[in-house]
């Protein structure tokens, strides 16, 4: 039987790839980079990730390599007043998993590759850049470019999990329709221990705030602070390490002692492709939906496509479903969720933390307090941070 090709070796790419062994299904992964990324990006794991995470058996290395987070908070910059703060044990009737994993996605890559290249029925293919395929109908033919030339490698499903720049997503010749936010995100990560200095910090913090939001994200031995960068500011000039120290400390209202240990620019976008599959070629992850990082959502809705896909080929492969169908139900269900939760949750939580109107700043401070002084609002609140609302209605 033909494997399935598998375009990157992301979170999703590596995750799908996994839960596809887990199900006896034969996968090869090509993946361009020589080594896994080690771009800091994602290091927010939700519970129902977690979840899905333990039924795969490598939950246990990720919770030991990461930093569990039992409460979330937003703040107010300008007063320096905690507005609402979730206790994530009001979940724990919901879920095993009643917390935020904080650990980056580099750290998940790196405990699966090993644990998928010791499966008989896997390949991983480093430095080896997709560059053309053929779907025939019955499979698909890739083309991938390697340090000895071309090579073809032939799937009978072909899966693009390629990130945001989808080579597979182009090929098809697939919309991704959206739009790119003005600001950029200024990502500075740090050694900066909060508790002497705002004592009541939690370790998950969105500060409000109309001119400069602040995001503060502990992760296992770094504080992650995100800026706003406004469109006049220059790029050079506010990594230089002065201007980020004289940004952090303007932050803190004072003088701290803390090193910089790196600094990321990010252009953040929300899109949708207008379609996740076409004949025997699938989208998923960043290659079929990318949205600003307020809520933790893209890679961890990249996991749930994955775990959604592998269940459909599965199905299809072992129990004789019919592909075009198994797809047609992963792109309702997915896409449907891109569209309608993933990107209006990051776009309201993105207008939360820039909001201007002193009426709208009001009443999502009152309500924000409200939710979180309320058991049952503040319940389902948590389920929508976990991404577990979901699953909860499909179980009834
Ligand atoms: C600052 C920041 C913070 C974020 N925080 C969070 C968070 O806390 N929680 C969350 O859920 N999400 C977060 N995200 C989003 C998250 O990082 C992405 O959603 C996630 O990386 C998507 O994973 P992916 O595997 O789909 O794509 P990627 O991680 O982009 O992986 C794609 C892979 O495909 C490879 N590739 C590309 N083209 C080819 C080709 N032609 N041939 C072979 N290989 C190819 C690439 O080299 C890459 O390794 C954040 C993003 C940013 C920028």
């Amino acid at each position: 039987m033909l494997p399935i090709l598998i375009v990157g070796a992301g979170p999703v790419g590596l995750v799908l790839a996994l839960a596809l062994i887990r199900r006896g299904i034969a996968v090869e992964v090509v993946e361009m980079l020589p080594e896994l990324s080690t771009e800091a990006r994602a290091s927010t794991f939700h519970p129902r990730t977690l979840e899905m995470l333990a039924e795969w058996d490598v939950l246990a290395p990720l919770q030991k390599a990461g930093f569990l987070v039992h409460r979330l908070q937003y703040w107010e910059r300008a007063t320096r007043q905690k507005v609402a703060q979730f206790d994530y044990r009001l979940i724990a009737n919901d879920t095993p998993y009643p917390y935020r994993l904080q650990c980056p996605q580099s750290t998940l890559t790196r405990i699966l590759k090993p644990i998928i290249e010791a499966s008989p029925l896997a390949k991983v293919h480093m430095a080896h850049k997709l560059v053309n395929f053929v779907d025939d109908g019955d499979g698909v033919t890739a083309t991938v470019e390697t340090a000895d030339g071309l090579r073809q490698l032939r799937g009978r499903i072909l899966c693009g999990a390629d990130g945001s720049r989808s080579d597979v997503r182009k090929t098809l010749g697939i919309g991704f329709q959206g739009k790119t936010y003005e600001d950029r995100f200024l990502l500075a990560a740090t050694n900066i221990d909060f508790a002497p200095i705002m004592p009541d910090f939690g370790p998950v913090a969105y500060v409000f705030d109309p001119q400069e939001w602040v995001i503060v994200l502990h992760n296992p031995g770094v504080t992650r602070i995100v800026f706003r960068l406004r469109e006049a500011e220059d790029e050079l000039a506010v990594q230089a390490e002065c201007a980020i120290r004289e940004r952090i400390d303007h932050f803190l209202a004072q003088k701290a002692d803390y090193r910089v240990n790196g600094t990321w620019i990010y252009k953040v976008h929300q899109r949708v492709a207008d379609q996740f599959y076409k004949g025997n070629v699938v989208l998923l992850g960043d290659a079929a939906h990318i949205n600003n990082p307020m809520g933790g959502m893209g890679m961890n809705s990249g996991i749930h496509d994955a775990y959604d896909l592998a269940g459909h080929i599965d199905r299809v492969m072992h129990h004789g479903a019919s592909l075009p169908h198994a797809l047609a139900d992963y792109e309702r269900v997915r896409r449907a969720f891109a569209m309608n939760d993933v990107q209006l949750t990051t776009d309201k939580n993105y207008h939360d933390m820039s909001a201007t109107e002193t009426d709208y700043r009001q009443r999502r401070n009152y309500e924000f307090a409200t939710a979180a002084a309320d058991p049952r609002l503040a319940r389902e609140f948590l389920l929508r941070a976990a991404m577990l609302e979901e699953r909860i209605k499909d179980e009834g």
